[in-house]
């Protein structure tokens, strides 16, 4: 690492002041070549976040999570709650697929696909540089009293955050209650629906809040995944990293005088320009090395190229690297940590497709009444009494279902209907009796399989237990 400075930097976090207080950070407007493509990549990720919601595939919404009604849409595939195991283990490979991805590659996600980066960097941060103007106009504004021109350019700035905050809330409930849902709550009786107008203003306010004041803090203090970088993170860990070896050299960093022959002098090649700390929007110094505030934005990477290109040095003094191959020239990026998270990930997610092929469109299941064994009827017919449940996952109506027993001799009579419907992305359930000779059973708990018929077609089987008496004669 570094010498310069030791490692005082790690005993505090960049934007707090030796006194406690906020140390506001202003950092410059980036540019350069990594910009650009985060830019282009924030669009994108914005636009789908934002059309998601409104976009149908069969009927269904593309994504939905709506946890009260217990209707989950992914990809326009309607998942229920009898599919929580998918679920589960979707988050098993979630969350092994980000370990090793930040075993491999560090905090990329943080820089390229964090909502809190994109919104913050690429949207907040813009209509700022936008209304204030760069670093130097932010900080004397900041500076100056309550003239009329900030107070302008202030509640401007700070009625589009709002407004933008809105929306957001609004496309999060989409996401939650349904587009249609709240398309319908906004345009048709919206005195009706006061209390969602008022959950949607405290999220706005909490929204505005991180965009306009909490900012970095939330990579800073409160992300959970910002806090696990310390035991993931090693040296071989691709990273934003600063090239001290070349950058300090045996004689250390130096101002750049002009005219001056830099690779001749014995000084490193960084120009001590600040510019990389000037950029960096959680107010560090990458020069020190690899801390917990550095959302990999590589908005020091455009700087210092820039810098590099000014003084005929080569680009790259700050780039992304591991720390061995920096200290070592040593460029391993499978270590066998990382053979093994991915031979797991392989593994899970092999499971997990079988387990898509094998998820039934329709699901049955057979719940004995409690309470209840069983009843002996005329000509020696033993009957059990069910509750039946069927839920269709699918966008279509199912009409005409019945049920017919498949592994003995013996009938099925549902109560009170002949033929049940069930609908498109709903659930159906009743009663049903299942009547089977005693001559048929062997046991007094006998697995019984049954099948579910549409227009004749078998659509699902499902088992249960069935009792019959203790003794046979
Ligand atoms: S150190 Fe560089 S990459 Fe890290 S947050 Fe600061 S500017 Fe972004
Ligand atoms: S931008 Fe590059 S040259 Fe300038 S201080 Fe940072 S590392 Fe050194």
């Amino acid at each position: 690492m570094a010498e310069q400075g030791k490692d005082v930097f790690r005993d505090s976090i960049g934007t707090i002041t030796d006194d406690g207080k906020r140390q506001w950070i202003y950092p410059k407007k980036p540019s350069g070549r990594f910009y650009k493509y985060r830019t282009q990549i924030s669009w994108f990720l914005l636009l789908c976040l934002f059309s998601f919601p409104f976009i149908k595939v069969n009927g269904n919404q593309f994504l939905l999570f709506n946890v009260l009604e217990r209707k989950f849409n992914i990809f326009g595939l309607p998942f229920w709650p009898q599919d929580f195991h998918l679920v589960v283990m979707a988050m098993i490979i979630g969350v092994i697929f980000v370990v090793l991805f930040t075993v491999i590659f560090g905090r990329i996600f943080c820089g390229w696909v964090c909502p809190q980066t994109i919104f913050m960097e690429m949207v907040f941060r813009k209509i700022e540089y936008a209304i204030e103007g760069d670093r130097g106009a932010q900080i004397r504004l900041d500076k100056q009293s309550w003239t009329s021109e900030k107070i302008r350019k202030r509640s401007l700035k700070y009625a589009i955050f709002f407004i933008i905050s809105f929306v957001i809330a609004n496309v999060f409930l989409a996401y939650f209650i349904g587009s249609d849902v709240l398309l319908q709550y906004i345009f048709v009786e919206p005195t009706k629906h006061i209390s969602t107008l008022i959950a949607l203003l405290i999220f706005t306010t909490i929204f505005f809040m991180v965009f306009a004041w909490f900012r970095e803090q939330v990579c800073i203090i409160a992300c959970p995944y910002g806090r696990l970088q310390g035991v993931l993170l090693d040296n071989k860990t691709i990273n934003i990293a600063y090239d001290y070896v070349r950058g300090e050299k045996q004689e250390g960093r130096a101002k750049f005088k002009k005219n001056e022959d830099r690779p001749e002098s014995g000084k490193g090649d960084c120009i001590d320009c600040d510019q990389c700390v000037q950029v960096c929007p959680t107010g560090i110094d990458i020069r020190n090395g690899t801390q917990l505030e550095c959302v990999n934005c590589t908005a020091c990477i455009d700087a210092c190229d820039f810098m590099m290109e000014k003084v005929n040095l080569p680009k790259g003094l700050i780039r992304y690297d591991s720390e061995d191959n920096i200290s070592k020239g040593e460029k391993v990026l499978l270590t066998a940590r990382n053979k093994a998270y991915s031979a797991v990930l392989i593994l899970l997610m092999g499971i997990m497709t079988v387990m898509l092929f094998l998820r039934n469109d329709i699901e049955a299941s057979l719940i004995k009444l409690p309470g209840q064994l069983y009843e002996k009827k005329a000509n020696n017919i033993i009957s059990n009494v069910f509750r039946y449940k069927l839920v269709n996952k699918t966008s279509d109506n199912i009409e005409d279902i019945e049920f017919k027993l498949l592994s003995h001799k013996g009938e099925i009579k549902v109560v009170g209907l002949s033929g049940i419907q069930l609908e498109a992305q709903n659930l159906a359930s009743g009663t049903l009796f299942v009547e089977i000779p005693k001559s048929e059973l062997h046991k007094d708990r006998e697995k019984i399989k049954v099948g579910v018929f549409a227009n004749g077609k078998q659509i699902e089987t499902t088992s249960t237990n069935f009792l019959g008496p203790r003794r046979f004669k």
